[in-house]
């Protein structure tokens, strides 16, 4: 029986969230061993995303023809007559209701779901599974998108039942939040993973779709409040690599006293297959994986301003 499933704690929700992936037994989402928990859903648009599932805040149905061997189940089993075959295969039309049946029977995955809405129990089923190794390896629950902070009351509910669980909470977050919205969720994490893509305002609209504004205030919030805070940088070459970047962050960076360390995260394209998949465009066709000289390189620079700088994870 789980632990806070079977609790007398009246902290347990009905509540609903949308969720990408879980992840267990992580071990570069935070400190020891974890399970990290994707949200679904993001207000920005990183032309380098990893995870381009993770943008739309709905489940979304992916079709791939190529994989379709046109055994038709998918059409007997549509409760809602939502699909039909055409010249370009199967078609869904507007009454799809996302109940991911027709993925479930589909025997060769050339339909499949992204994204699922979940209740605080499935998660906490899943969370409670792995106490052990969190215990023995000092580790815990990472929540992580997409932007978590985007379902601020889902996320609240679960850091309530870790927190009753006694499991540490870390919250991987572009920062990119209303300042209620952050306060609420950094009162009950443990560890903040901060991204922090480029300091110039207009480079950062340009390549993000958002201003930092925000952004840079809520990282200076969490450090007046004394929140344990990691700040990963994907190393983006030709994006934010130069100097004046770099030189910009140290002295941002350097002025938080809670900063824990900075990862250089080295950019890869490995995701795009997945942006063929969901029929986006993918934002960076030529920009190339970083080398170790130049990721070497940046991280002396960090570290000048006595920052502790990882590359990776
Ligand atoms: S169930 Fe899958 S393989 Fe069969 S017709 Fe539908 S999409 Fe194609
Ligand atoms: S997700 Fe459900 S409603 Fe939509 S096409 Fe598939 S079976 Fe039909």
């Amino acid at each position: 029986m789980h632990r806070y499933l079977s609790s007398e704690s009246d902290k347990k929700s009905h509540m609903k969230g949308t969720i990408f992936d879980i992840k267990r037994y992580a071990i570069n989402d935070g400190p020891g061993i974890r399970t990290t928990i994707f949200f679904k859903g993001c207000p920005m648009s990183c032309l380098w995303c990893h995870n381009p599932e993770s943008i739309n805040s709905k489940p979304q149905k992916i079709y791939e023809k190529d994989r379709c061997i046109g055994c038709l189940e998918c059409i007997d089993v549509c409760p809602e007559k939502a699909i039909s075959l055409t010249g370009q295969g199967m078609n869904t039309d507007k009454n799809c209701v996302r109940c991911g049946k027709c993925a479930q029977i589909c025997p060769s995955e050339a339909i499949q779901i992204a994204g699922r809405r979940v209740d605080i129990e499935d998660i906490i089923q899943i969370i409670e599974k792995d106490i052990l190794f969190y215990d023995e390896s000092k580790g815990g629950v990472t929540f992580s998108g997409g932007e978590p902070l985007m379902q601020a009351d889902f996320l609240c509910e679960l850091l309530d039942a870790c927190e009753y669980l006694d499991i540490h909470r870390a919250v991987d977050t572009s920062g990119y939040a209303d300042l209620p919205v952050f306060k609420k969720i950094i009162k009950k994490t443990d560890l903040l993973l901060f991204d922090l893509k480029m300091i110039n305002d207009e480079k950062h609209r340009k390549f993000t779709g958002v201003s930092n504004e925000s952004i840079i205030k809520n990282l200076k919030f969490a450090a007046e409040k004394q929140i344990d805070t990691i700040i990963r940088i994907p190393v983006i070459p030709g994006i934010n690599t130069d100097d004046e970047n770099i030189e910009k962050t140290g002295c941002i960076v350097s002025s938080i006293p809670n900063v824990l360390s900075i990862c250089l995260l080295p950019y890869h394209d490995s995701a795009k297959g997945k942006y063929r998949r969901f029929a986006m465009k993918y934002g960076l066709p030529k920009v190339v994986t970083p080398n170790n000289f130049q990721m070497e390189s940046i991280a002396g620079k960090l570290r000048s301003f006595n920052l502790k700088v990882n590359i990776g994870g």
